[in-house]
């Protein structure tokens, strides 16, 4: 028998939505809690990598994910200014391996759908606009009270409740995001022809300009600063800055300045760092994800960490028999240095940024971490 058979989960994205289908697929019973009242929530795009495609098809939604998806194996880095100058077009890493592509740009929200029908389909209780409003732990057994009205007994509650997870404030653990220093500009536009992976653009007015194709159709582009309070600009101010900055980036740039709309959903937000020290857990209850660690997406690797905490959980959770100190510690071994190492390592090439490092080795760093990413979870 599993080491659990009625499970909570606090959050429904990614990590949240990752775990409940890997167990309601072996039969454990799932209430999922998303505080978000529908999917219908706008959203910009994902850049997804190789070793996060590798958790999807374990979880059944590969064949969706590609199809939904834009995928490519290379990125290319450009000049800032008129020119865009294409410098060098480098193959990235396969990080899930060779039957999965390196990379796949996605719309978020068509990511969520998949994600949330997938654990639907395999019997998951997805209850939105609902959050674990208090919980009572002791050594058997979780009392969940939620928001919407359900007073239930779980084996185990996990919280997936992303960057600000409430379940991590309701443990008493006080680690939280810090800013790393970096604001990103991101819009959803249309996909200029030419544009068929990412191109990054280092220098100009600022850190990082950068696109990642989602679909025929579509893409996201995204323009890195040093981080501002933007927080009183309205939404025409908000296409106005990105579009001012935009101006000092040439090729595909001058379709994507052009687009710069309303429809295009330009947003601005910091990047943070986090991880939470030691142990995950209190008991029965455990972070993953972002309510974990968080890292600035400089080498875009949230998602499948998030996805692979997910997986480790359940796979111990589904192979052994009793939720002990044993399980906790094989969990932690797994998840804490890798995700930790891909954490030092975004905030390390964000900082490396900020600080005009002409020297650093960014070329090794990203191949450490490739390759350590490469070797399943
Ligand atoms: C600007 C930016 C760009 C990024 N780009 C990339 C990228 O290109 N590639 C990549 O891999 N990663 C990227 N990331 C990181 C990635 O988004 C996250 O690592 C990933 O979404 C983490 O998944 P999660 O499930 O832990 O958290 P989330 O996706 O944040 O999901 C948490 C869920 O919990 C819900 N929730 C919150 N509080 C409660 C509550 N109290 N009760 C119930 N539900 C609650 C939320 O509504 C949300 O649905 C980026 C992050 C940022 C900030």
């Amino acid at each position: 028998m599993p080491a659990v058979s009625r499970v909570a989960i606090a959050g429904g994205g990614v990590a949240g939505t990752a775990a409940a289908i890997f167990l309601a697929e072996r039969g454990v019973q799932v209430d999922v809690f998303e505080q978000k009242a529908d999917l219908h929530a706008l959203g910009s795009g994902i850049t997804i990598q190789g070793n996060a495609l590798r958790v999807f098809d374990r979880l059944g939604i590969w064949p969706q994910v590609e199809a939904g998806s834009y995928t490519f194996n290379e990125v290319s880095l450009r000049a800032p200014g008129p020119g865009a100058q294409v410098l060098a077009t480098i193959p990235d890493q396969r990080t899930g391996g060779p039957e999965f592509p390196a990379t796949a740009g996605m719309y978020r929200p068509d990511l969520a759908r998949i994600l949330v029908e997938r654990a639907r389909e395999v019997g998951a209780d997805v209850h939105f606009g609902a959050t674990v409003a208090s919980f009572a732990a002791d050594e058997d057994g979780v009392d969940v009270i939620t928001s919407d009205g359900l007073e239930r007994r779980y084996d185990l509650l996990i919280g997936a409740d992303g960057l600000h997870s409430s379940i991590r404030g309701m443990l008493g653990i006080e680690v939280a995001p810090q800013r790393t220093g970096m604001g990103i500009w991101r819009a959803f536009v249309p996909r200029p022809e030419s544009v068929t992976h990412t191109d990054l653009y280092y220098g100009g007015p600022c850190f990082i300009a950068g696109y990642c194709p989602t679909g025929q159709e579509t893409m996201y582009a995204y323009l890195v600063e040093p981080a501002q309070d933007r927080s009183e600009l309205d939404q025409a101010s908000k296409i106005a800055v990105m579009r001012g900055l935009a101006e000092a980036y040439g090729g595909p740039w001058n379709e994507i300045r052009d687009a710069l709309d309303d429809a295009a959903r330009v947003n601005y937000t910091w990047f943070t760092s986090h991880v939470v020290p030691d142990a995950w857990n209190r008991g029965r209850v455990v972070l993953i994800g972002e309510a974990a660690h968080s890292c600035p997406p400089t080498i875009a690797q949230g998602a499948a960490q998030a996805a692979e905490d997910a997986q480790v959980l359940a796979e111990l959770l589904l192979g052994r028999d009793r939720v002990d100190d044993d399980l906790w510690t094989a969990f932690h071994a797994r998840r804490l240095p890798r995700a930790s190492a891909v954490v030092e390592a975004s905030v390390q090439l964000g900082r490396w940024l900020l600080d005009g490092e002409r020297d650093a080795d960014v070329p090794g760093l990203m191949g450490r971490i490739a390759h350590l990413v490469s070797e399943p979870a």
